[in-house]
């Protein structure tokens, strides 16, 4: 299926690894010319690079925490006419509900909710100007349904989730659509942490800690982020324009939910 989006320009954030990337790779495999960020230069350079030699697109790299408002600040400086924004961080530490004070909550706060939203507010109301855009939000399953580890994750994501629900439905009708799109366990650098706590706190190998995770989601094994990629570029497509302020659930079907 053509996606439609050749010669678009889109913003991926957090994207030298894992589902950002997955993101990144799927929208250039379409023809979309990026800006990708992440913290680390060395990793973002050699994605920009592979991401330019696979796919024929441009590529600027822009190093920068998208947490701050300075990162924030370098990335949109670099954007330019943007149709898409694709909105990631890093995950908030596992631990449960005593650990945390209020710094750990404003730290997830301002990753998992006020980041998105501080880009959503710089990049939708020109998208609307011009009459068509795509924002994904990389949330996760645990909006749908609480992970008691990730008790930060649970309440930081939940914010953002309920901002989209309201503002999704303010922009649409400008053509701009907003969408959360939820991870469940895939295979990136974020699930071998969780992993290793996993291993840690109940004195089981990785590979256990592993096997019992994936026995844990119906397809019986994690996600890939070149999976979790095409479904983003989808979202982005112009055949999802009637897909409005939904939280779609990729997962292997590990939420245990009827609707
Ligand atoms: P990952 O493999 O650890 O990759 C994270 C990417 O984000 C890296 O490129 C990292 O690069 C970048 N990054 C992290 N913090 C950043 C910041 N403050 N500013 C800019 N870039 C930043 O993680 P992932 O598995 O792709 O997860 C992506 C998101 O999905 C996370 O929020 C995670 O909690 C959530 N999620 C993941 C899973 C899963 O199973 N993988 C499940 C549910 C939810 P630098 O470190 O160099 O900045």
């Amino acid at each position: 299926m053509d996606l439609g989006i050749k010669g678009k320009r889109a913003v991926v954030c957090a994207a030298s690894k894992g589902l950002g990337r997955g993101c990144a790779e799927a929208l250039a495999a379409e023809g979309v010319d990026l800006v990708i960020n992440a913290r680390g230069a060395e990793a973002l350079e050699a994605t920009a690079d592979a991401i330019r030699r696979a796919h024929g697109v441009s590529v600027t790299a822009i190093a920068a925490d998208i947490t701050t408002e300075d990162g924030r600040a370098q990335v949109l400086a670099a954007a330019g006419d943007v149709d898409i924004l694709v909105n990631n961080a890093g995950g908030p530490p596992p631990g449960i509900w005593t650990d945390w004070d209020r710094d750990a909550y404003i730290a997830a706060i301002d990753a998992n909710m006020l980041a998105p939203i501080a880009m959503m507010q710089a990049l939708v109301p020109a998208m609307m100007e011009r009459g068509w855009g795509r924002v994904v939000n990389i949330t996760s399953q645990s909006v749908r349904a609480p992970i008691p580890a990730l008790g930060l994750s649970n309440a930081a994501r939940t914010g953002l989730t309920g901002f989209v629900a309201g503002t999704a439905r303010q922009v649409a009708e400008k053509g701009v659509t907003i969408n959360n799109l939820l991870p469940g366990i895939h295979a990136t650098d974020r699930a071998i942490a969780l992993d290793t706590g996993v291993s840690k706190a109940q004195g089981i190998d990785m590979a256990t800690a592993k096997k019992n995770r994936e026995a844990t989601i119906p397809v019986r094994r994690y996600g890939t982020s070149e999976e979790f990629g095409a479904t983003c570029a989808y979202l982005c497509s112009v055949h999802a324009g009637f897909i409005v302020g939904q939280n779609l659930l990729h997962d292997g079907g590990g939420t245990n939910l009827t609707v």
